[in-house]
């Protein structure tokens, strides 16, 4: 049993942990909190044991009637590996605490790519990561990017990938994030750091991306434009997408028009927190003209990555390859839509 630490239990953290705890090779250690709100409540009230990030905060827990398992270092110090959920910046800083412990650490994408050994996407490059002492698992559009291309460069060949990146404001809980009434270019430069960012995992790939943010929560919408090295119909595209688990193809008779109803989707087919943690591809939208292939898909922003942390946790044990991680986690987890079943 390989016994992981999740420090920073917010978004991305708690479902990290309870996609550890569904792991049949995983034991999840603890959790780390810098604040005893409804989000460290919820840990304990899982059963997770619960540390202080901040040693200097540890009484305000015991004030709101949280008992806590002790400060962050134990929690470093009882995990053979970490995985660092806090916010953007603050992974890069606890570095240091997790290298003097010899723990391997698992970070997230919103840390630059030289925090860790390596950047990391179970299907482009799990291989990279065995035995490495740290990854970072990339952000959630890179990770949905990683997952069509992959594919789709080793069956026909990318001469060229352009993506636009429609990208929700915030998160549900962010409430100081926005726009809430405009469409902004961000960045109104070229590329978008997205691009440069699959060329951490792929770099072959010819990718330009430009982003826009709106003023929505539930999910990113990419339109994306690849040029092939060869010309498959559409129906092929779909037939490769179709042995890809971490890829739902929306089919018409779905009558699903955005992420509002993706959702709902979700929340019908009893998702955790209504998670869709695949890539949701409008299959209408695939289409190939020449060998350009267009299509749209919308990007669960807080859930895509999750699976992933869990591959990379077996990648740097090297307890597993990647089919084998892969399918480990996607049973566990619940991955993977066969519309219609
Ligand atoms: P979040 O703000 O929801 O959660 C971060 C948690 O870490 C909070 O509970 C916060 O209190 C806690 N924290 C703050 N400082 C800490 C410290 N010093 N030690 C321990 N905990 C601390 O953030 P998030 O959305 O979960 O993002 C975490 C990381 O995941 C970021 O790198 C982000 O870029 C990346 N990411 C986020 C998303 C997303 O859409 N939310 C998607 C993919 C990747």
């Amino acid at each position: 049993m390989t016994k992981v630490g999740v420090n920073g239990y917010g978004t991305i953290g708690k479902r990290v942990a309870d996609a550890v705890e569904a792991q049949p090779d995983m034991e999840l250690v603890g959790v780390a909190k810098t604040r005893p709100n409804f989000e460290a409540e919820a840990a304990v009230r899982n059963g997770y044991p619960l540390y202080a990030a901040v040693a200097e905060r540890a009484d305000r827990f015991a004030e709101a009637g949280l008992e806590l398992a002790g400060e962050v270092e134990e929690l470093v110090v009882a995990a053979d590996v970490v995985v660092d959920c806090t916010p953007s910046g603050i992974g890069a800083e606890n570095a240091a605490r997790y290298e003097a412990h010899d723990t391997p650490a698992i970070f997230q994408g919103g840390e630059d790519a030289d925090v860790a050994d390596v950047s990391f996407n179970a299907r482009a490059n799990y291989a990279d990561a065995v035995g490495a002492d740290s990854a970072r698992v990339v952000s959630c559009n890179t990770t949905g990017l990683a997952r069509i291309l992959a594919p789709l460069d080793e069956t026909y060949g990318v001469e060229k990938a352009r993506v636009t990146l429609v990208r929700r404001g915030g998160d549900l809980g962010q409430t100081d994030r926005g726009p809430i009434d405009d469409i902004l270019p961000d960045p109104v430069t070229l590329p978008s750091h997205h691009g440069p960012d699959v060329n951490t995992i792929l770099p072959d790939i010819d990718i330009d991306t430009l982003g826009l943010k709106v003023p929505a929560t539930l999910m990113h919408t990419h339109s994306v434009n690849v040029t092939l090295e060869s010309s498959p119909d559409a129906d092929d595209v779909r037939d490769l997408f179709a042995d890809e688990t971490r890829l739902f193809q929306i089919p018409a008779t779905a009558d699903i028009d955005g992420a509002g109803k993706l959702k709902e989707f979700a929340n019908d087919a009893g998702r955790p927190r209504g998670d869709l943690w695949e890539n949701c591809i409008w299959s209408e939208s695939i289409t190939v003209e020449d060998r350009d292939l267009y299509l749209f898909q919308a990007i669960h922003q807080e859930s895509d990555v999750v699976p992933e942390n869990v591959d990379a946790i077996r990648a740097l044990t090297g307890d597993a390859d990647a089919a084998e991680s892969r399918a480990t986690t996607e049973d566990a987890m619940g991955v993977g839509i066969d519309y219609g079943r």
